[in-house]
């Protein structure tokens, strides 16, 4: 029964996996896709008919025509105006009997109206200014919610941003769905890169924004160290095995680094991953409020997953990448990036990426500085790091004083504020 349903709905069976829906209420979506799609067998190319029966030009008061792509005037008569076309690739795809005759041909979508809310089931939904094939205006995620003006067996109409909108109709319920606000993340060591990392075990967490503000956009924050055993533990520095370019923790000439190290000491005695944390807590909610994702890859004091480990997940699932350090110096010396070291501007993926995080931190820099906070040098300093030689999206480590600088809540708050403006602007 299993095996026989599977192999019937591919389209229906993916979306209701992925959902953990019930076996009866895929059965029930594949029902409808079924009496939706058989009509079309019917179809031929250059033929415009009605999917359904209940769509018969005399009783068209059920569907529209103000939708869609008008139909070709060779075409046109009554039901012409009933009528939206739309390929029929999907169709095809899941549904035995038309892959024969129906591929290829334009098959045309009714839609009854509707005046109904509905919410989204599944995330990266797309939102298409015409059915299956058009534009996309956006993504849809779970628990995100429409007002529905049309419904097909295939695709809902939706009004989307003041504009008359379609999405799939497979992941829309008129019952209520509950907005994901996080979701754990796990270390997949099929990832680019992802079989150099050591020590992979422990989760990050993405928050979403809940806001009508949202970017789109997804913010690794990753606070510094806090990896228990990342000491004993050596990674490759670079995905290719070559050595290293610079000092750092790691002296130049070496091709292998600790995969985490424990970090510095304030001069207070709190460890810098303390405070890494704290100022990471803190970017957190700025960012979600200014309508950001936010990956964190720790939130307590420990989380088992190493330099290559946090770099391959924010490249999977984020769009930069922000790591939060304080210097080892004692001399309240300000705040920096570690810019791209020029030795590895050209090994792969540094090569891909180099200018854009190189951008991304003098635009954060720029943001301390216009909210206040001190700045080192020039605000960069060359570096190769394991995050910088792993990274494929945009990607600093960030070192925001040293072991003398405050971190009050009000000064921590003001850092906050600071690199979130330099990642607007960054994305301005
Ligand atoms: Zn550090």
């Amino acid at each position: 029964m299993k095996n026989h349903f599977k192999k019937t709905i591919f389209l229906s069976a993916a979306a209701c996996t992925a959902l953990a829906f019930s076996l009866s209420s895929c059965k029930k979506t594949y029902n409808a896709e079924f009496s939706g799609t058989s009509a079309a067998v019917s179809v031929e190319e250059g033929t415009l008919t009605d999917t359904e029966a209940n769509v018969l030009p005399n009783e068209s008061t059920t569907v529209e025509s103000n939708i869609g792509p008008t139909v070709p005037a060779a075409n046109s008569g009554s039901q012409a105006q009933a009528t939206v076309l739309a390929a029929t690739n999907t169709a095809a795809q899941s549904n035995k009997v038309s892959e024969t005759t129906a591929a290829e041909t334009a098959a045309p979508i009714s839609f009854q109206s509707r005046d109904e809310k509905v919410y989204i089931m599944a995330d990266d939904v797309n939102i298409r200014a015409l059915p299956e094939t058009g534009e996309v205006l956006g993504k849809a995620n779970t628990g995100d919610s429409f007002h529905r003006t049309g419904y097909s067996d295939k695709w809902s109409r939706i009004e989307y941003n003041g504009q008359t909108a379609f999405i799939s109709s497979d992941y829309t319920t008129t019952n209520v769905v509950e907005k994901k606000t996080s979701e754990a993340v796990s270390f997949n060591t099929d990832w680019e890169f992802g079989g150099n990392s050591k020590i992979n075990s422990g989760t990050a967490t993405l928050y979403y924004a809940a806001g009508s503000n949202k970017k789109g956009k997804t913010v690794c924050v990753n606070a510094g160290h806090g990896t228990k055993g990342g000491e004993s533990v050596k990674t490759l520095c670079h995905p290719d095995g070559t050595a290293k370019v610079t000092g750092g923790s790691t002296a130049a000439g070496n091709t292998h680094a600790t995969a985490v190290s424990s970090g510095t000491t304030m001069s207070d005695g709190t460890s810098e991953a303390y405070v890494n944390l704290k100022v990471a807590k803190a970017l957190k909610n700025v960012l979600l409020e200014r309508g950001y994702n936010v990956l964190m890859i720790r939130e307590s004091e420990d989380v088992q997953l190493d330099n290559i480990a946090r770099t391959v997940m924010a490249n999977n699932r984020s769009d930069c990448h922000i790591a939060i350090h304080y210097d080892s110096t004692t001399k309240n010396k300000g705040a920096f990036f570690m810019s791209v070291a020029d030795g590895i501007k050209g090994m792969y993926p540094v090569s891909t990426i180099w200018q854009e995080s190189d951008r991304l931190g003098a635009n954060v820099i720029n943001g301390l500085s216009a909210n206040g906070v001190k700045i080192f040098g020039d605000g960069s300093m060359q570096m190769d790091l394991t995050q910088t030689s792993y990274s494929k999206i945009p990607s600093i480590d960030l070192e925001l004083g040293d072991k003398v600088s405050d971190y009050s809540d009000s000064t921590v708050a003001v850092l906050a504020k600071g690199i979130a403006d330099g990642i607007d602007s960054y994305y301005s």
